[in-house]
């Protein structure tokens, strides 16, 4: 028979669909989804839950959740606590200094929107998403242990998810240094 040859777009698609790199692509998620690291960080009460989660209780440690001092050895970032302008430079600095692919956990209603901070508070970030790109965002004053492991659910289906390059593509469109208030 005659043979048409593929358009580029035809042979990209067809490579998507490949059985091997669909396997690997699985393996990839699973390596990651297995071994999200969170970086060591909150402020305020909503820290107080988070750090519940690293005793035997929780056992947070039985979802690959091992706690990181440092940001270059972290996959995860759990935004627990307010997040105040003063402190909001720093927090970008970490999230930068993270590898690539990275995550962020929103926890608490003072980091999603300001919280109690939100109407007449000079000094609070209303939003974390306005500093670093949020994945899943708990709300809660304070969110229980129990949703936190939720939360950390609902981001290892998400990362199950994703394709191998995906990941570094979506991280060009931070909303970097855009805090005001209006
Ligand atoms: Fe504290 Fe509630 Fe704010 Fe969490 S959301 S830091 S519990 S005031």
């Amino acid at each position: 028979p005659e043979m048409y040859p593929l358009e580029a777009s035809e042979v990209t698609q067809d490579l998507a669909n490949n059985v091997i790199l669909t396997t690997l692509n699985d393996l990839y998620n699973w390596a990651r989804l297995s071994s999200l690291w969170p970086l060591l960080y909150g402020t305020s009460c909503c820290f107080i839950e988070f750090a519940c989660l690293i005793g035997s209780r929780f056992d947070f440690d039985r979802f690959g959740l091992v706690p990181r001092s440092s940001p270059r050895q972290a996959d995860l970032i759990i935004t627990a606590g307010t997040v105040t302008m003063k402190m909001a430079p720093s927090l970008v600095r970490l999230y930068e200094q993270m590898p690539e692919p990275k995550y962020v956990i929103a926890m608490g209603a003072c980091t999603i929107t300001g919280g109690m901070f939100s109407t007449d508070s000079y000094s609070t970030v209303r939003g974390v998403d306005k500093l670093i790109p949020v994945d899943v965002y708990l709300p809660g004053c304070p969110p229980k242990p129990e949703a936190i492991v939720d939360a950390v659910i609902k981001l290892r289906k998400k990362v199950a998810q994703e394709q191998i390059l995906e990941r570094g593509q979506i991280e060009q469109v931070h909303r970097y240094h855009t805090i005001s208030h209006d």
